[in-house]
């Protein structure tokens, strides 16, 4: 049985004060929705949300069972990187996830699989849990690439952190978003990010084992909204959700539980 995660990115969006008045709405409303996930776990929820955010949402959750986040991690975990901020910093500031590779993070900040692949193993060592976005292009699904795009993606980002996928398979988890669907309002139909998603199961039981497999949550992500929701989370392999825009206002993202 896995658990059914619910994770926001809030993205360059909320200031603390903001941050804080989302969650004193949020909180109250959470509780009577969580309980058991789509598929028989429970229900979990995890905000990535902007660096300078960190430390207040994660006094504002405390005493929920809600799992804070950073939206990106530098390679390094110190030194002359002006601007940029570290996963042990991250941790210290309350974090227990940092999101990598988000598809943002690949076309504006020039990420790369192989910076990709380091970040997630920067995230591991320090102790934080991982999601990896995957993900193809509107001109890689149009070429019938997208499966070969993903188990790329894949292989970069979890090479290097096959031991932890084996040992501690609940600290890893897969976004599959495809790109044409994020900030888009185009949502890949119920059957679309079912065929990745099951193919992003394969995936793991060839390069890992069968177990690991089945406990890696593998979440869709891209204009998720409470209308498309339900029929996305009632087919196999769907674990989960990771939103933007349906995220930032306290009833829109409840309305997807
Ligand atoms: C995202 O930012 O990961 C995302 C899926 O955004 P949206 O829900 O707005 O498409």
């Amino acid at each position: 049985m896995r658990d059914f995660i619910f994770a926001a990115n809030w993205k360059m969006h909320k200031t603390s004060a903001e941050s804080i008045a989302f969650f004193r709405t949020f909180l109250p409303k959470l509780e009577s929705r969580l309980g058991q996930g789509a598929n028989g776990g429970v229900k979990r929820v995890v905000f990535f949300v902007p660096a300078l955010n960190l430390t207040t949402s994660e006094q504002a959750v405390q005493g929920s069972s809600i799992e804070i986040g950073g939206q990106n991690i530098h390679q390094e975990i110190k030194g002359a990187f002006t601007g940029e901020n570290s996963a042990v910093a991250l941790r210290a500031a309350g974090a227990k996830w940092a999101l990598v590779g988000h598809s943002e993070r690949r076309s504006l900040f020039g990420e790369t699989d192989q910076l990709t692949s380091i970040k997630m193993k920067t995230a591991v060592e320090n102790g934080l849990s991982v999601m990896l976005c995957v993900g193809e292009t509107l001109n890689e699904r149009e070429s019938n690439d997208t499966i070969k795009v993903v188990a790329r993606q894949l292989e970069a980002g979890l090479s290097e952190i096959l031991e932890t996928c084996k040992s501690t398979p609940k600290k890893v988890a897969i976004a599959y978003e495809p790109v044409w669907a994020i900030g888009t309002g185009k949502v890949a139909s119920p059957e679309q990010a079912s065929e990745v998603h099951q193919s992003i199961r394969q995936w793991l039981t060839t390069r890992l084992d069968a177990k690991t497999a089945q406990e890696i949550a593998i979440l869709y992500g891209g204009s998720v909204k409470p209308d498309n929701a339900a029929s996305i989370a009632a087919k196999p392999d769907i674990d989960g959700f990771l939103v933007g825009g349906a995220s930032l206002e306290p009833d829109s993202f409840l309305g997807l539980f």
